[in-house]
Order: C-alpha cells, then sequence, then structure tokens
C-alpha cells in the first residue's frame, strides 16, 4: 500500500494543489533544496542504506501491522527521495500525497534516529518536505488556520489583545477566593521568572494558569507574566513550514521577556513550544545561546521539590505510568527530573510502559499531527494503536503528560481504545495534593 491508496480530502491540501503547476513545483523545490538544506540532506539521501531498521521505530508502522509505507524509510523513499530524484519535477497529485505523509503520518518525534545505524533523523527530513509545501501554499486547513492566527495575533487561538490580560484578572479573582491574596502579577520588572504558556491555557484550560498561579504562590515564587504579545511560545509555524513566522514570533516571545528584565522564562507543560526555543527556532534566527535563560516546567517544579518549597498535604494515590513527552525527553533529558519528581508527589510505584524514556513512542498527537483537523482524526488514531498497546499492558489508571499535545494525543487514544485510564499535568497533581489554606 502506498500513499495514493489512502489519500484524504482536505480543502487546504486541495486548493493549494490546484494552484500548482510542474515548472512551479520544480522552482520552489530546487530553492529549498539549494538555498535551505546543506551537506545533511544531502548526506542523510546518501547515506541511507535502505536497511529498513528504523521501521520498528515507528508507531505508524507497528500500528498498520508492518505496511512498510508507514516506515520511516518507506515515507522518505515517497516524498524527499522522489522530489531529489525528479529534481523536483513533480506532478501537483504528487505534492498532495507527499504533504498528507509529512504533515499527518509522521510526528517529528525522532524515535527512528535512535534505531538507524548511521543516525538519519527522518524527522528532519519530513519538516524540510512540509517547507516546500508550505512554500507552494498546500497545507492542512486546521493547522493553517493556527498559522494564520499567530501572523494576525501572535498567538495561537486568535486570542484578542484586551482578552488575554482579563483571562488573567479572572483566574487571579476566582484563585483569591480559595488563596487570599494570591497575584498574578503582570509586567514585574526583574521577576526571578516569567511563566511562559502557549494559547489553548486562556481559551480551554485556565485551570491550568489557576494551578501555576496557587502552586508558585504557595512556594513564594517572584514570577511575572507579561500583558502583551509574546505570551504565547507556541508555534504551529513551526510545524507548517512558515519559518520566517516561526523566527517572528521567537523573538517577540523573548522581547517580551527582555523587555521585563526578568532573570529565567519557565515553559509551561508544553513539549512543542519548548522544542521551538531549543531546536528550530532558535537556529532559524541564528541564536547560538537564548537571549534569556528557558526551563520547562518539570525542571522548574523539580527544582521547587528539591529546595523543599513545594509542600504536601497528601500524595497522590499510585501506581501512575508516566509518558515522556518527546520534546521534552527524547530532546532534552528530563525523563529522570521528571520520574524524581513523579515520585515524590504519589503514594506508590511507576510502572513503566515498554517503551520509555529516550525510547518512548510518540502520543501521535505531536508535531502539528493533531492540530490538523477531523479529516485525519481516525488515521491518528490508528496511528497510536501501539501507544495504546503499551499503555493497556501496565494495567495503570493514571496516565503523567507533562505535555499539552501529549494530553490532546492521549485523551482521543484512551477514548478510542477504552483504556479507561485519565490523564494529569504534573500541574493537577501538585495542585490536588498541595497543602492549601483551610
Ligand atoms: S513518526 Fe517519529 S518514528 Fe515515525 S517516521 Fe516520524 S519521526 Fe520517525
Ligand atoms: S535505518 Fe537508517 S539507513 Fe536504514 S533504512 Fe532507516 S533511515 Fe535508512
Amino acid at each position: 500500500m502506498g500513499i495514493q491508496d489512502r489519500l484524504i480530502e482536505d480543502v487546504g491540501l486541495r486548493e493549494g494543489v490546484k494552484r500548482l503547476t510542474e515548472d512551479k513545483i520544480e522552482k520552489v523545490v530546487q530553492g529549498v533544496l539549494k538555498g535551505e538544506t546543506g551537506a545533511r540532506l544531502a548526506a542523510y539521501n546518501e547515506i541511507c542504506m535502505r536497511c529498513g531498521l528504523c521501521s520498528e521505530a515507528c508507531h505508524f508502522y507497528l500500528s498498520h501491522d508492518g505496511d512498510p509505507s508507514y516506515s520511516p524509510v518507506g515515507k522518505v523513499q515517497q516524498t524527499m527521495a522522489q522530489l531529489i530524484k525528479k529534481k523536483g519535477r513533480v506532478s501537483p497529485d504528487d505534492i498532495y500525497g507527499m504533504a498528507q505523509i509529512a504533515y499527518t503520518e509522521c510526528n517529528l518525534c525522532r524515535r527512528c534516529v535512535h534505531f538507524c545505524p548511521v543516525g538519519i533523523d527522518t524527522g528532519y527530513i519530513m519538516s524540510t518536505v512540509r517547507r516546500i509545501c508550505h512554500k507552494l501554499g498546500v497545507t492542512p486547513q486546521y493547522i493553517q488556520d493556527t498559522a494564520h492566527s499567530h501572523s494576525a495575533t501572535f498567538n495561537q487561538m486568535w486570542v484578542k489583545d484586551d482578552e488575554w490580560p482579563d483571562s488573567l484578572q479572572w483566574q487571579e479573582d476566582e484563585a483569591r477566593e480559595e488563596f487570599p491574596g494570591l497575584r498574578i502579577p503582570l509586567d514585574k520588572e526583574g521577576a526571578d521568572i516569567y511563566y511562559s504558556v502557549i494559547a489553548p491555557e486562556p481559551k480551554f484550560r485556565t485551570q491550568l494558569i489557576y494551578q501555576a498561579a496557587a502552586i508558585f504562590n504557595a512556594a513564594g515564587v517572584d514570577w511575572t507574566m507579561p500583558s502583551e504579545p509574546g505570551w504565547d511560545n507556541s508555534d504551529m509555524c513551526m510545524f507548517t513550514g512558515d519559518f520566517e513566522m516561526m523566527g517572528r514570533l521567537k523573538r517577540r516571545h523573548f522581547e517580551s521577556a527582555q523587555k521585563l528584565k526578568v532573570k529565567r522564562i519557565v515553559m509551561g507543560e508544553c513539549g512543542h513550544a519548548f522544542r521551538s526555543i531549543y531546536d528550530m527556532g532558535n537556529r532559524w534566527v541564528a541564536w547560538k545561546m537564548y537571549p534569556v535563560p528557558v526551563i520547562h516546567s518539570i525542571e522548574f517544579f523539580w527544582e521547587l521539590m528539591k529546595q523543599g518549597k513545594i509542600k504536601l498535604a497528601k500524595k497522590y494515590p499510585g501506581p501512575v505510568t508516566v509518558h515522556d513527552p518527546c520534546n521534552v525527553v527524547r530532546g532534552r533529558g528530563h525523563h529522570e527530573k521528571l520520574r524524581e519528581l513523579v515520585r515524590f508527589l504519589i503514594d506508590g510505584e511507576i510502572i513503566e510502559t515498554a517503551s520509555n524514556r529516550e525510547h518512548n513512542i510518540c502520543c501521535t498527537a505531536g508535531g502539528g499531527v493533531i492540530n490538523c483537523g477531523p479529516p485525519f482524526k481516525n488515521v491518528r488514531l490508528a496511528g497510536s494503536k501501539a501507544k495504546a498497546d503499551e499503555l493497556r499492558a501496565t494495567g495503570v489508571k493514571t496516565i503523567v503528560a507533562p505535555c499539552h499535545n501529549c494530553h490532546g494525543g492521549l485523551e482521543d487514544t484512551v477514548k478510542r481504545y477504552e483504556l479507561g485510564m485519565h490523564i494529569k499535568f504534573l500541574g493537577d497533581i501538585i495542585y490536588e495534593c498541595m497543602e492549601k489554606p483551610s
């Protein structure tokens, strides 16, 4: 089976390819290959032995009974290898299939790098295919809408400038009923911590801001949030291939932190936003180092725990399993801090999934795949069968997952495969178990 046997109708892809000609495709492909990729892509193309050792790494391959067209090398052969071999002279229909593979059948999770004897990064290759598709104007509609929101508002969810401080004010008001005197300090110059979130928080998951405020308040953290655009560090443009906008987003985020002269940025429980400033956005804007140090919430909560600043009234009932988000564990190595923190918070054991830590299987939502929306939902969930099997085998009821995308993907997976599990952020557990005013 190949991509032509499983094409899905998407208005963004369909309308995009209608505007293409083979001449235009060739020009754009050549422009990206010659102007934006260097020895890395050329070397990957030269050294791949087509050995297939990467196949077992990929949950899409595992979940589709070993169909080779879903393997990392199979996906590269249907996309980038064709573009290179044909020097970009492919048809608009070919681009449709390549876009579907790159945007919806690869989570850019990079598990396959660990299985490849020569270290080929298929996630990078698929990102480059996406970059070409973006420049051709062929992007799934739902994720393109979030990229447009970034361009228009500097946040992913069309949150208006006045809605953002209003949401924080509302959370502060609510939290003060439970924690008298609590503040969500806006625009506080020189604070130790700038708390960075993503736009789904004020839109859908306001409890996370409430909980973070409660935890920081109880721990005596000197923190702030900006009142102006720049507060959202999410980055769907990184995933659509709109790298120009990705760079603008990262600059805006850091400039808002620099303006407040904060000491550090703490990224909330999100993986892709974290990746956007340690892996992709920072490279695009050619920063050797970030202008302001950034750590992920896993590390910050771990620091608070080590300093004795998280005071628990009770422990969360275990056992639990831990889902390691690709972008903070495989990409950043936070697996042991995560486990140390979870052991501190729970009463019981951590039951590991068969694949864990840096070898963890992706939630199947990452890389912007979940953001490609309803047309691709069934395909995405078919791809998460391997993850569901590993989760079911743990026999536990709670999954701890410190990442927004992972939550979205795991919630769908739990429902589709009737796993009967619930998913918790670290902030959920800390808030639930911390000492509170009586
Ligand atoms: S989904 Fe992950 S394992 Fe599969 S090809 Fe993409 S990067 Fe590799
Ligand atoms: S394991 Fe590496 S060399 Fe072998 S097919 Fe996969 S990408 Fe190519």
